[in-house]
């Protein structure tokens, strides 16, 4: 319809007695739906890690169970002031049990025992508290989904939640969303201290992404945060 058209259509209306029109509201903006949290707050009193690895049992809870071998629950000290989170296992810790014992975990062992080592921090891997968001090997390394992140996720927060470590580091960006529940991008927050039901967490990079040959800055870059946060925790 042209203005032209609009105009006699109205002034028709008009003429017959009506002296208003009806145009519906626009509708309201529309809040952007919350992210849900991919860490629920499930935990019993008087949790210890015994029992959150006895309530996990063989578990079949998401369709992750059909094709791992072993699950990967987590590693080292208990009692530790740093705690690092991965994503999930990969082939090595599936077969193992036992999470980062592949490539990218004998990067990280490294990283941390020698950020220490320079920085005069006695410490070696298994001082530290090592786990995944998810404790079984996703199908051809995929990334984790968020139901089952979620379905997961509960264990993750029992473990931190009985930790109670000084500071977490997630690594990469699953468990960057996991614990901070963000939709930004892992090279805008990396580096950086935020929180996680009050504890510091420095974000980093994945290991896994610094084993690929062109990522010498990234590398340098968790160099920096493994040093600032190993500073925070250890000075
Ligand atoms: N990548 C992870 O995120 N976790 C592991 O345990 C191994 C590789």
């Amino acid at each position: 319809m042209t203005p032209d058209q609009i105009r006699d259509y109205l002034e028709y209306y008009r003429d017959l007695g009506f002296d208003s029109v009806y145009t519906p509201m626009p509708k309201p903006p529309q809040p952007l739906p919350l992210l849900e949290t991919l860490l629920p707050p499930l935990q019993p009193e008087n949790d210890s890690m015994e029992k959150i690895r006895l309530d996990m049992g063989d578990c079949q809870r998401c369709r992750l169970c059909e094709a791992r071998k072993k699950i990967v629950f987590g590693d080292g000290n208990e009692k530790s002031p740093l705690v690092f989170v991965g994503e999930g296992p990969g082939a090595d810790e599936d077969e193992s049990g036992i999470p980062f014992v592949g490539r990218a975990g004998q990067l990280l062992t490294q990283m941390i025992e020698g950020t220490a080592a320079k920085e005069g921090i006695l410490i070696k891997r298994p001082d530290i508290y090592i786990c995944n968001v998810v404790k079984c090997r996703p199908p051809e390394n995929r990334t984790p989904q968020p139901d089952e992140m979620q379905t997961c996720g509960q264990f993750l927060y029992r473990q931190l939640k009985t930790i109670q470590p000084k500071a977490i580091c997630a690594l990469g960006a699953t468990a960057m969303k996991a614990l901070l529940n963000t939709k930004e991008g892992i090279t805008k927050l990396r580096g950086q201290w935020h929180k996680w039901q009050d504890i510091p967490v420095m974000i980093t990079y994945h290991p896994s992404y610094l084993l690929r040959q062109y990522n010498q800055q990234a590398k340098r870059e968790a160099w920096e945060d493994l040093k600032a946060l190993l500073h925070f925790v250890y000075d």
